[in-house]
């Protein structure tokens, strides 16, 4: 036997590795179980290009749990370790088996999958045990060895006839402090959520397998059972697969493998696969999201060769896209390191922008596979596009050929057919498109009604960052402006091809403004007189499109919050059609009571258009109503 203490730098590491190394003391399992993988991949390996003349077979890991005895094991059918790799690669923990393991078979070994680096690896035990045994035997013809540690750098490491079959076997005599560990239930959630994509099969118990019952036999036989392993993890998940070999059904199935717990379907899948300048794969999925958002639950989550990480991945993922669903498997992000570093990160931000553009190219060659499809799921996928847009230069770069713009009648515009349609009808004097928009197809009713009246398309932006989104285009697409359908400006906006012909003449039209100035006396409203056409309503109240737009932003958290929540003051225009019958009556009506309660039921008809009427004003507009219809 040997006796000897472990060569490690800091005095005693182990209260170190229980203290401070992990937060999560859970994941020594996903540590060790990497280890069991990683050694039978190397095996796996060794046997591929003829280096080790033994059977591979089909090795699993096994997991078992003894409460009685209060240990956990993990068993292998990997390479093994002779009783000197014990000492080097178990004793020297500064050094890395798998890195050497690595160096000597660079070349053959790209393709092998073995699993990269977890920080300390094996030590991790110590977070949960008191004592730890190594029982293992190497592919090599040498005798098995027995290696104990009970967290303090003293080990034994003795040769041993318990073990005659390759592999190891880590046995870890749980601490008082550690028991959950022994529950079957914690270890089973545990796999499920760090290995259940491992590429080497794990055994976890046992289950009852019903056996089918034979064609032949007699009516009312029951079924008989059988105990079979019970496999815990699928060790060939769809983002292993070349795309070409999967179908839609596959990638669905992986989804609800993904997010058991999932009912709804994806809209669409893109699988992620690089492999210069750095490696990875994955799948993202694009779920519904109109309705009952649930950003917490269901993320997307970051793999390791396989190995679960974690479904923190933000600064991997750009912002507007982490609404998706899906996984990234790469080794080339670095692990346990700190959210600004992995901002700061080279190779991550490359990532962050590939996955960006293939977003974007999948988008492109959606619409333009099945743009009636693409239309249906605009909706749908709308959020991201549009945050993607206001937030990511390069995704708006590309954004012209996949972002629809819809109108209120339920058709679609990519940017270039819509400025094209609109050309003719919607260019100002200065010879700037005016777009019209609505942000609410019910409460602006009236006006998007008297839009199209005059032959306008009337565009549907109703998202919550759409002043984002009409700031964007402004900026940067040449001789743009955006009106909303009940701003100020619309009717001056858009030069007319035959002027409106005036019904009344100047003195009319001063006493009239005069009237309404009086009988409405309110300050937030500005009179203005306009020939319209003698159908159009009378009185239409509108509002400046940039005071607007500024209340907007403010609300959506654009405006740098200038003036404070609500600092902008209310203003309306009081728009009155002075070609209308409603003003000729005005002006006939003598009786200056009768005046003014015509005028005031008038403006109350407008902001009851405009969604401006409300409260006490609201029910005295009902009574006064009711007491007309009696008259
Ligand atoms: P890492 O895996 O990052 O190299 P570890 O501390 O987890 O670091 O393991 C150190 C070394 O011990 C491994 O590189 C490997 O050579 C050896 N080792 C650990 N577990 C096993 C195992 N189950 N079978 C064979 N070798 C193992």
């Amino acid at each position: 036997m040997t006796k000897g203490n472990i060569n490690v730098s800091v005095e005693n590491i182990f209260p170190l590795i229980k203290k401070f190394l992990y937060s999560d003391h859970e994941i020594f399992l996903r540590e060790l179980i990497s280890n069991a993988t990683d050694a039978t991949l190397k095996l796996k390996h060794l046997t591929s290009i003829g280096e080790v003349k033994v059977e591979y077979g089909n090795p699993q890991l096994e997991v078992k749990v003894d409460k009685e005895q209060k240990t956990l094991r993990i068993i292998d059918q990997g390479i093994g370790m002779t009783a000197e790799e014990v000492e080097k690669y178990i004793n020297q923990v500064a050094f890395s088996g798998a890195e050497e393991f690595l160096e000597k078979y660079k070349d053959t070994a790209k393709d092998s999958g073995i699993i990269g680096h977890f920080g300390l690896g094996f030590y991790s035990a110590f977070m949960v045990a008191e004592k730890v045994e190594i029982l293992t035997k190497s592919y090599k013809d040498e005798p098995a060895v027995r290696w104990i540690c009970d967290g303090s750098p003293e080990f034994t490491l003795e040769e041993t006839t318990d073990k005659t079959d390759r592999g190891t076997e880590i046995i870890l005599h749980i601490a008082e402090d550690s028991t959950e560990f022994l529950e079957e239930s914690k270890i089973r959630e545990l796999l499920l959520k760090y290995n259940k994509f491992m590429p080497v099969p794990i055994k976890f118990g046992t289950k009852t397998q019903t056996l089918p019952v034979p064609e032949d036999a007699p009516e009312g036989t029951v079924a008989e059972t059988e105990e079979v392993d019970n496999i815990i993890n699928n060790p060939t998940p769809a983002w292993t697969t070349a795309p070409s070999d999967l179908t839609d059904q596959d990638y669905l199935k992986f989804y609800h493998e993904l997010y058991p717990m999932q009912f709804e379907e994806p809209l669409f899948h893109i699988h992620l696969n690089v492999d210069y300048p750095f490696n990875l794969t994955g799948i993202l999925f694009f779920p519904k999201l109109s309705n009952n958002l649930n950003i917490d639950k269901d993320k997307i989550q970051l793999y390791q060769n396989q190995v679960y990480v974690t479904d923190e991945v933000k600064g991997i993922v750009p912002d507007f896209l982490m609404l998706l669903r899906g996984v990234i498997d790469s080794p080339d992000i670095p692990l346990n390191v700190s959210r600004s570093y992995l901002q700061a990160d080279g190779a991550v931000k490359k990532i962050s922008s590939y996955i960006t553009k293939k977003v974007a190219d999948k988008m492109s060659s959606l619409i333009n596979e099945n743009r009636e499809d693409y239309e249906k799921k605009w909706n749908d996928i709308k959020i991201v596009i549009e945050y993607g847009i206001v937030s990511e230069e390069k995704f708006y770069e590309k954004a012209d050929k996949f972002t629809l713009y819809p109108t209120v009648d339920g058709k679609y515009f990519l940017w270039n057919e819509l400025t094209e349609k609109i050309k003719p009808s919607q260019t100002d004097k200065d010879g700037n498109l005016v777009i019209l928009y609505a942000t609410n197809a019910d409460e602006q009713h009236s006006y998007i009604q008297s839009a199209k009246d005059k032959g306008y398309e009337v565009i549907l932006l109703d998202s919550p960052i759409a002043s984002h989104i009409i700031q964007k285009l402004e900026t940067s697409k040449e001789k743009v402006s955006f009106a909303r359908v009940d701003a100020d400006h619309i009717n001056n906006l858009i030069k007319k091809d035959e002027p409106v012909i005036s019904k009344l003449n100047e003195a009319d039209k001063e006493s009239l403004k005069r009237n309404v100035e009086e009988a409405i006396s309110d300050a937030k409203f500005t009179v203005q007189l306009e020939d319209m056409d003698s159908n159009d309503a009378p009185f239409t109240i509108t509002q400046p499109e940039f005071m607007r737009r500024m209340k907007d932003m403010q609300a959506t958290g654009g405006g740098g919050g200038m003036f404070g929540m609500g600092g902008f003051p209310e203003m309306y225009n009081l728009i009155v059609n002075s070609n209308s019958e409603f003003a000729n009556q005005i002006l006939k009506t003598e009786n200056t009571e009768e005046k003014v309660s015509l005028i005031q039921h008038a403006l109350d008809l407008a902001k009851l258009s405009q969604n401006l009427l409300k409260g006490k004003d609201l029910t005295d507009f009902i009574q006064r109503s009711y007491k007309q219809l009696e008259k």
